[in-house]
């Protein structure tokens, strides 16, 4: 399971990746970066997008057959890791329990949560790679599952179905959501590499986003390869983060060893071309 998830963790996050990537490029057009030749930001279903859930069309087969989280996905984690690679802040479920998910925009695949990540901004408009009606928030996370049918990532990096990422707005609130409980010692990951063990209740979060509606469309990673291997699942209505959450993600962690903060690490939004948003 470590393997798997190391193996998972270099791919996702980019840590390997032969050429590294920076948020503080100025175009953050990562294709043209040198060295990285195929497969990156020059094909058509990229991510991420502007969400206008007024254009996204009715699928019937959501309502037929729901979106459904696994039994596993309600239970708290009690092992996992939290690491800082640079690029975003990742925690890893290390505790044996399958969070799974199937149905609406799944079909009737099974995915499985493998990590969630945040991206973040250094002011309330900025942070999200999603925006909602051409709007951002300061902070979205993504939820990565892997389809159960193909072996390892390395094959469900090149099918189209090869994984199912969870996208959940955050606004600013006065309340402290208890989601962020120990996700919010970023104190402890602040510089590159960092990493330490934690315990996460993921329910305060499950419960806002669990019997809310979403659209769907397919799309891509947001760093590179960029490869489009995503079903994309974004949550239309934002939980509260509070103020001093917030706070945290913009002072407290690092890309490298404390010289340079880590914030705006999002993607710009890429063109639809033609794509159609599915909601249930
Ligand atoms: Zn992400």
């Amino acid at each position: 399971m470590m393997n798997y998830n190391l193996f998972i963790f270099a791919l996702l996050s980019s840590s390997v990746v032969a050429v590294d990537f920076n948020y503080n490029d100025p175009d953050r057009d990562w294709c043209r970066l040198q060295g990285i030749t195929t497969f990156c930001c020059d094909t058509f279903r990229q991510s991420p997008i502007n969400i206008i859930p007024g254009n996204a069309v009715t699928e019937p087969l959501y309502t037929a057959n729901p979106l459904t989280f696994g039994l596993g996905y309600f239970q708290a984690v009690s092992t996992g890791r939290y690491g800082n690679n640079g690029h975003t802040a990742t925690y890893y479920p290390e505790d044996n329990v399958v969070r799974e998910i199937t149905g609406g925009p799944c079909g009737c695949d099974v995915y499985e949560l493998v990590q969630f990540h945040f991206h973040w901004g250094d002011a309330d408009i900025r942070g999200s790679e999603h925006s909602l009606n051409g709007n951002f928030f300061p902070l979205e996370v993504h939820f990565v599952h892997i389809n159960r049918k193909y072996p390892n990532s390395t094959v469900a990096l090149i099918m189209p179905d090869g994984f199912a990422v969870m996208g959940v707005f955050f606004y600013i609130s006065n309340e402290d959501n208890d989601f962020f409980n120990g996700l919010d010692r970023l104190g402890r990951i602040s510089n590159e590499n960092d990493e330490t063990n934690l315990a996460v209740d993921l329910m305060p979060l499950l419960r806002f986003v669990s019997s809310g509606t979403y659209t769907s469309y397919p799309g891509s990673l947001t760093t590179p390869l960029c490869q489009e291997s995503v079903t994309w699942i974004n949550f239309l209505t934002p939980v509260p983060v509070s103020s001093k959450t917030m706070g945290r993600f913009r002072t407290r962690i690092f890309e490298d060893n404390g010289q340079t903060l880590l914030v705006n690490n999002f993607r710009p939004v890429q063109p639809l071309n033609g794509r159609v948003l599915s909601t249930p």
